[in-house]
Protein backbone atom coordinates (compact mmCIF):
# COMPACT_ATOMS: atom_id res chain seq x y z
CA UNK A 1 0.00 0.00 0.00
CA UNK A 2 1.34 3.42 -0.96
CA UNK A 3 1.99 5.75 2.22
CA UNK A 4 0.69 9.17 1.97
CA UNK A 5 2.79 12.19 1.78
CA UNK A 6 1.76 13.12 5.54
CA UNK A 7 2.60 9.82 6.87
CA UNK A 8 -0.30 8.68 8.78
CA UNK A 9 -2.22 5.95 8.21
CA UNK A 10 -4.89 3.31 9.62
CA UNK A 11 -1.87 1.04 10.46
CA UNK A 12 0.00 3.69 12.30
CA UNK A 13 -2.96 4.22 14.50
CA UNK A 14 -3.03 0.87 15.37
CA UNK A 15 1.13 0.59 15.68
CA UNK A 16 0.13 3.45 18.11
CA UNK A 17 -2.05 1.87 20.41
CA UNK A 18 0.09 -1.29 20.59
CA UNK A 19 2.95 1.25 21.87
CA UNK A 20 0.68 3.62 24.11
CA UNK A 21 -1.56 0.67 25.46
CA UNK A 22 -0.45 0.99 29.55
CA UNK A 23 0.70 4.48 29.34
CA UNK A 24 -2.66 6.26 28.85
CA UNK A 25 -6.13 5.98 29.54
CA UNK A 26 -8.48 4.05 27.52
CA UNK A 27 -11.17 7.12 28.11
CA UNK A 28 -14.93 6.96 28.12
CA UNK A 29 -17.62 7.74 25.64
CA UNK A 30 -20.77 8.96 27.57
CA UNK A 31 -23.98 9.38 26.29
CA UNK A 32 -25.19 13.48 27.61
CA UNK A 33 -28.93 13.35 28.45
CA UNK A 34 -29.12 17.18 28.34
CA UNK A 35 -27.11 17.57 25.17
CA UNK A 36 -29.11 15.24 23.45
CA UNK A 37 -32.38 16.52 24.22
CA UNK A 38 -31.12 19.70 23.72
CA UNK A 39 -29.65 19.60 20.12
CA UNK A 40 -31.92 16.46 19.09
CA UNK A 41 -29.71 14.06 18.49
CA UNK A 42 -27.48 11.26 20.24
CA UNK A 43 -24.84 13.33 21.81
CA UNK A 44 -21.62 11.75 23.15
CA UNK A 45 -18.89 13.20 24.91
CA UNK A 46 -15.32 11.61 24.72
CA UNK A 47 -13.65 12.25 28.21
CA UNK A 48 -9.92 13.17 27.01
CA UNK A 49 -9.99 14.91 30.53
CA UNK A 50 -10.10 11.40 32.70
CA UNK A 51 -5.82 11.30 31.10
CA UNK A 52 -3.40 11.36 34.05
CA UNK A 53 -2.01 15.05 32.42
CA UNK A 54 -5.58 16.15 32.21
CA UNK A 55 -5.62 15.81 28.52
CA UNK A 56 -5.24 14.22 24.85
CA UNK A 57 -1.59 15.49 24.25
CA UNK A 58 0.04 12.33 26.16
CA UNK A 59 -1.29 9.85 23.64
CA UNK A 60 1.52 11.62 20.86
CA UNK A 61 4.29 12.36 23.31
CA UNK A 62 3.97 8.53 24.52
CA UNK A 63 3.77 7.10 20.74
CA UNK A 64 6.40 9.27 19.69
CA UNK A 65 9.08 8.26 22.54
CA UNK A 66 8.04 4.80 22.42
CA UNK A 67 8.35 4.55 18.42
CA UNK A 68 11.80 6.17 19.30
CA UNK A 69 12.88 3.68 21.58
CA UNK A 70 11.76 1.23 19.47
CA UNK A 71 13.48 2.15 16.21
CA UNK A 72 17.29 3.62 17.80
CA UNK A 73 17.08 1.87 21.39
CA UNK A 74 17.06 3.64 24.54
CA UNK A 75 20.66 4.63 24.51
CA UNK A 76 19.88 6.52 21.67
CA UNK A 77 18.06 8.66 24.20
CA UNK A 78 20.07 9.03 26.38
CA UNK A 79 20.83 12.88 26.04
CA UNK A 80 16.67 12.80 26.70
CA UNK A 81 13.78 14.41 25.43
CA UNK A 82 12.85 17.92 24.69
CA UNK A 83 9.94 20.48 23.91
CA UNK A 84 9.23 24.38 24.91
CA UNK A 85 5.73 24.27 26.42
CA UNK A 86 3.94 25.27 29.22
CA UNK A 87 0.73 23.69 28.92
CA UNK A 88 -0.61 20.06 27.82
CA UNK A 89 2.04 19.15 25.83
CA UNK A 90 4.80 20.24 27.89
CA UNK A 91 2.95 18.28 31.06
CA UNK A 92 2.42 15.14 28.38
CA UNK A 93 6.06 14.93 27.62
CA UNK A 94 7.23 15.01 31.06
CA UNK A 95 5.22 12.41 32.04
CA UNK A 96 5.83 10.25 28.93
CA UNK A 97 9.45 10.17 29.55
CA UNK A 98 9.24 9.38 33.34
CA UNK A 99 6.78 6.33 32.63
CA UNK A 100 9.32 4.97 29.57
CA UNK A 101 12.93 6.24 31.30
CA UNK A 102 14.29 8.99 29.24
CA UNK A 103 14.93 11.78 30.81
CA UNK A 104 13.23 15.51 29.71
CA UNK A 105 13.91 18.89 29.58
CA UNK A 106 11.36 21.12 29.26
CA UNK A 107 12.49 24.86 28.40
CA UNK A 108 10.05 27.71 29.53
CA UNK A 109 10.23 31.32 29.99
CA UNK A 110 11.35 33.22 32.85
CA UNK A 111 7.86 34.71 32.83
CA UNK A 112 6.12 31.19 33.26
CA UNK A 113 4.15 31.12 36.48
CA UNK A 114 6.08 29.03 39.38
CA UNK A 115 2.93 26.98 39.69
CA UNK A 116 3.34 25.57 36.24
CA UNK A 117 6.85 25.09 36.43
CA UNK A 118 6.47 23.36 39.60
CA UNK A 119 3.62 21.03 38.10
CA UNK A 120 6.09 20.28 35.30
CA UNK A 121 9.07 19.62 38.05
CA UNK A 122 6.45 17.15 40.04
CA UNK A 123 5.85 15.30 36.62
CA UNK A 124 9.67 14.16 36.53
CA UNK A 125 11.35 16.82 33.95
CA UNK A 126 14.07 19.10 34.25
CA UNK A 127 12.87 22.72 33.37
CA UNK A 128 15.00 25.07 31.97
CA UNK A 129 13.91 28.84 32.01
CA UNK A 130 14.93 30.81 29.68
CA UNK A 131 14.65 34.72 28.32
CA UNK A 132 11.27 36.24 28.41
CA UNK A 133 8.74 34.68 25.52
CA UNK A 134 8.22 30.96 23.98
CA UNK A 135 10.04 32.14 21.26
CA UNK A 136 12.99 32.45 22.81
CA UNK A 137 12.13 29.05 25.02
CA UNK A 138 12.11 27.10 21.99
CA UNK A 139 15.40 28.85 21.13
CA UNK A 140 16.94 27.15 23.99
CA UNK A 141 15.22 24.13 22.55
CA UNK A 142 17.08 24.34 19.45
CA UNK A 143 20.09 24.78 21.27
CA UNK A 144 19.96 21.62 23.28
CA UNK A 145 18.95 19.38 19.80
CA UNK A 146 21.88 20.83 18.40
CA UNK A 147 24.37 21.02 20.72
CA UNK A 148 23.29 18.08 23.45
CA UNK A 149 22.07 15.81 21.34
CA UNK A 150 18.45 15.96 22.57
CA UNK A 151 15.31 14.93 20.36
CA UNK A 152 12.62 17.26 19.93
CA UNK A 153 8.93 16.20 20.72
CA UNK A 154 7.03 18.81 18.72
CA UNK A 155 3.59 19.31 19.88
CA UNK A 156 1.50 18.21 16.79
CA UNK A 157 3.67 18.54 13.70
CA UNK A 158 4.75 14.83 13.65
CA UNK A 159 3.18 11.53 12.10
CA UNK A 160 3.89 9.86 15.33
CA UNK A 161 2.25 12.56 17.25
CA UNK A 162 -0.49 12.58 14.72
CA UNK A 163 -0.80 8.71 15.32
CA UNK A 164 -0.95 8.26 18.40
CA UNK A 165 -3.46 11.37 18.68
CA UNK A 166 -5.84 9.11 16.58
CA UNK A 167 -6.06 6.52 19.02
CA UNK A 168 -8.96 8.25 19.83
CA UNK A 169 -10.61 7.46 16.52
CA UNK A 170 -10.37 3.83 17.21
CA UNK A 171 -11.78 4.01 20.89
CA UNK A 172 -14.58 6.02 19.26
CA UNK A 173 -15.19 3.39 16.20
CA UNK A 174 -15.14 0.87 19.07
CA UNK A 175 -17.34 2.39 21.45
CA UNK A 176 -20.02 3.81 18.76
CA UNK A 177 -19.30 1.86 15.63
CA UNK A 178 -22.14 3.55 13.62
CA UNK A 179 -21.06 7.47 14.62
CA UNK A 180 -22.31 10.12 12.43
CA UNK A 181 -19.92 12.82 12.92
CA UNK A 182 -16.50 14.01 15.67
CA UNK A 183 -16.46 17.45 16.40
CA UNK A 184 -13.19 18.06 17.53
CA UNK A 185 -10.89 21.41 18.14
CA UNK A 186 -8.45 22.84 15.60
CA UNK A 187 -4.85 24.31 16.14
CA UNK A 188 -2.01 22.95 15.16
CA UNK A 189 -4.20 19.84 13.44
CA UNK A 190 -2.70 16.93 15.14
CA UNK A 191 -5.85 15.76 17.47
CA UNK A 192 -8.03 16.66 14.34
CA UNK A 193 -5.92 14.96 11.83
CA UNK A 194 -5.01 11.52 13.58
CA UNK A 195 -8.94 11.08 14.42
CA UNK A 196 -10.07 11.39 11.39
CA UNK A 197 -7.57 9.58 9.86
CA UNK A 198 -8.49 6.74 11.71
CA UNK A 199 -11.98 7.05 11.43
CA UNK A 200 -12.57 8.01 7.95
CA UNK A 201 -10.25 4.58 7.15
CA UNK A 202 -13.14 2.83 9.19
CA UNK A 203 -16.34 4.79 8.59
CA UNK A 204 -15.47 7.35 5.30
CA UNK A 205 -19.14 8.36 5.83
CA UNK A 206 -18.73 9.82 9.11
CA UNK A 207 -18.29 13.48 9.14
CA UNK A 208 -15.65 15.13 10.88
CA UNK A 209 -16.11 18.75 11.58
CA UNK A 210 -13.10 21.20 13.09
CA UNK A 211 -13.65 24.07 15.41
CA UNK A 212 -11.19 27.17 15.39
CA UNK A 213 -11.59 30.36 17.42
CA UNK A 214 -12.99 33.14 15.66
CA UNK A 215 -9.38 35.22 15.47
CA UNK A 216 -5.89 33.49 14.52
CA UNK A 217 -7.31 30.27 13.46
CA UNK A 218 -3.82 29.38 11.56
CA UNK A 219 -4.71 26.19 10.01
CA UNK A 220 -7.91 27.07 9.26
CA UNK A 221 -6.57 30.34 6.86
CA UNK A 222 -3.53 28.31 5.58
CA UNK A 223 -6.67 25.79 4.51
CA UNK A 224 -7.61 28.55 2.92
CA UNK A 225 -4.42 30.33 1.12
CA UNK A 226 -3.74 27.11 0.13
CA UNK A 227 -0.53 27.01 2.03
CA UNK A 228 1.14 27.56 5.92
CA UNK A 229 0.55 31.23 6.75
CA UNK A 230 1.43 32.97 10.23
CA UNK A 231 -1.73 34.40 11.77
CA UNK A 232 -1.12 36.91 14.38
CA UNK A 233 -2.16 35.75 18.06
CA UNK A 234 -4.95 36.44 20.17
CA UNK A 235 -5.65 35.73 23.79
CA UNK A 236 -8.45 33.40 24.86
CA UNK A 237 -10.41 31.28 26.86
CA UNK A 238 -9.12 28.46 24.84
CA UNK A 239 -5.45 29.35 24.78
CA UNK A 240 -4.45 25.38 24.02
CA UNK A 241 -5.71 26.37 20.63
CA UNK A 242 -3.53 29.29 19.84
CA UNK A 243 -0.65 29.33 17.83
CA UNK A 244 0.57 28.89 14.44
CA UNK A 245 0.89 25.32 12.16
CA UNK A 246 4.62 26.19 11.25
CA UNK A 247 5.48 27.46 7.88
CA UNK A 248 7.15 24.32 7.04
CA UNK A 249 4.51 22.05 8.01
CA UNK A 250 4.84 18.68 6.39
CA UNK A 251 2.76 16.78 8.05
CA UNK A 252 -0.62 18.24 9.66
CA UNK A 253 -1.65 20.44 7.09
CA UNK A 254 -1.86 17.72 4.42
CA UNK A 255 -3.65 15.41 7.04
CA UNK A 256 -6.18 17.82 8.05
CA UNK A 257 -6.69 18.62 4.42
CA UNK A 258 -7.13 15.13 3.79
CA UNK A 259 -9.72 14.72 6.55
CA UNK A 260 -11.67 17.41 7.72
CA UNK A 261 -15.09 18.02 5.87
CA UNK A 262 -16.81 20.74 7.57
CA UNK A 263 -15.51 23.48 9.97
CA UNK A 264 -16.26 26.63 12.02
CA UNK A 265 -14.80 29.18 14.37
CA UNK A 266 -16.33 30.15 17.89
CA UNK A 267 -16.46 33.85 19.76
CA UNK A 268 -15.21 33.78 23.03
CA UNK A 269 -18.39 34.76 24.45
CA UNK A 270 -19.63 31.14 22.78
CA UNK A 271 -16.31 29.27 24.39
CA UNK A 272 -17.08 30.89 27.64
CA UNK A 273 -21.23 29.07 27.61
CA UNK A 274 -20.10 26.29 26.33
CA UNK A 275 -17.71 25.89 29.28
CA UNK A 276 -20.17 26.93 32.27
CA UNK A 277 -22.85 24.66 30.50
CA UNK A 278 -20.31 21.94 30.73
CA UNK A 279 -19.45 22.58 34.70
CA UNK A 280 -23.04 23.11 35.17
CA UNK A 281 -25.19 20.27 33.24
CA UNK A 282 -22.46 17.41 32.69
CA UNK A 283 -20.27 17.93 36.14
CA UNK A 284 -17.14 18.34 33.96
CA UNK A 285 -14.56 21.01 34.30
CA UNK A 286 -13.16 21.51 30.87
CA UNK A 287 -10.75 23.85 29.83
CA UNK A 288 -11.85 26.10 26.54
CA UNK A 289 -10.42 24.32 24.16
CA UNK A 290 -12.42 21.34 25.43
CA UNK A 291 -15.78 23.43 24.58
CA UNK A 292 -15.38 24.32 21.36
CA UNK A 293 -17.34 21.66 20.07
CA UNK A 294 -20.68 22.71 22.21
CA UNK A 295 -19.71 26.07 21.23
CA UNK A 296 -20.05 25.23 18.07
CA UNK A 297 -23.39 23.06 18.29
CA UNK A 298 -25.02 26.35 20.80
CA UNK A 299 -24.00 29.31 18.53
CA UNK A 300 -22.91 27.75 15.06
CA UNK A 301 -26.63 27.11 13.87
CA UNK A 302 -24.64 23.54 13.36
CA UNK A 303 -27.47 21.57 11.96
CA UNK A 304 -26.98 18.07 13.78
CA UNK A 305 -30.84 16.89 14.24
CA UNK A 306 -30.98 12.54 13.70
CA UNK A 307 -27.26 12.70 14.11
CA UNK A 308 -25.09 10.15 16.55
CA UNK A 309 -22.36 13.02 17.35
CA UNK A 310 -19.26 12.47 19.37
CA UNK A 311 -17.59 15.52 21.13
CA UNK A 312 -14.10 15.49 22.00
CA UNK A 313 -13.76 16.74 25.55
CA UNK A 314 -9.62 17.46 25.16
CA UNK A 315 -8.56 18.75 28.29
CA UNK A 316 -8.83 19.92 31.50
CA UNK A 317 -5.96 22.18 32.23
CA UNK A 318 -7.77 25.38 33.36
CA UNK A 319 -6.88 27.87 35.76
CA UNK A 320 -9.72 28.90 38.23
CA UNK A 321 -8.98 32.74 37.41
CA UNK A 322 -9.90 31.57 33.10
CA UNK A 323 -13.06 29.77 34.85
CA UNK A 324 -13.90 32.80 36.52
CA UNK A 325 -13.63 34.89 33.57
CA UNK A 326 -15.81 32.42 31.61
CA UNK A 327 -18.87 32.66 34.37
CA UNK A 328 -18.42 36.05 34.69
CA UNK A 329 -18.67 36.75 30.90
CA UNK A 330 -21.97 34.31 31.04
CA UNK A 331 -23.17 35.60 34.24
CA UNK A 332 -23.98 32.54 36.20
C1 LIG B 1 -3.36 20.86 21.89
C2 LIG B 1 -4.79 20.89 22.25
C3 LIG B 1 -5.82 20.97 21.27
C4 LIG B 1 -5.52 21.11 19.79
O1 LIG B 1 -4.75 20.06 19.29
P1 LIG B 1 -3.93 20.22 17.92
O2 LIG B 1 -3.33 18.91 17.68
O3 LIG B 1 -2.90 21.30 18.16
O4 LIG B 1 -4.90 20.65 16.87
C5 LIG B 1 -7.15 20.92 21.68
N1 LIG B 1 -7.47 20.82 22.99
C6 LIG B 1 -6.53 20.75 23.96
C7 LIG B 1 -6.96 20.64 25.37
C8 LIG B 1 -5.16 20.78 23.62
O5 LIG B 1 -4.24 20.71 24.60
Amino acid sequence: MSQPQHGVSLASVYQARRRIAGQVVRTPLIRSQALSERFDAEILLKLETQQPTGAFKLRGAANMIAALIERHGRDALAAGVTTASTGNHGRAVAYAAARLGVPATICLSRLVPANKVAAIEALGAEVRRVGESQDEAFGEVERLVCERGMTLIPPFDDPRIAAGQGTIGLELMEDAPDLDRVIVGLSGGGLLGGIGAAVKAIRPEANITGVSLAHGAAMWESLQAGRPVAVEEVASLADSLGGGIGLDNHCTFELVREVMDDHCQVSEEAIAHAMVDILEHEKLLVEGAAAVGLAALAAHGLDVRGERVALVLSGNGVALETLDRARAMVGR
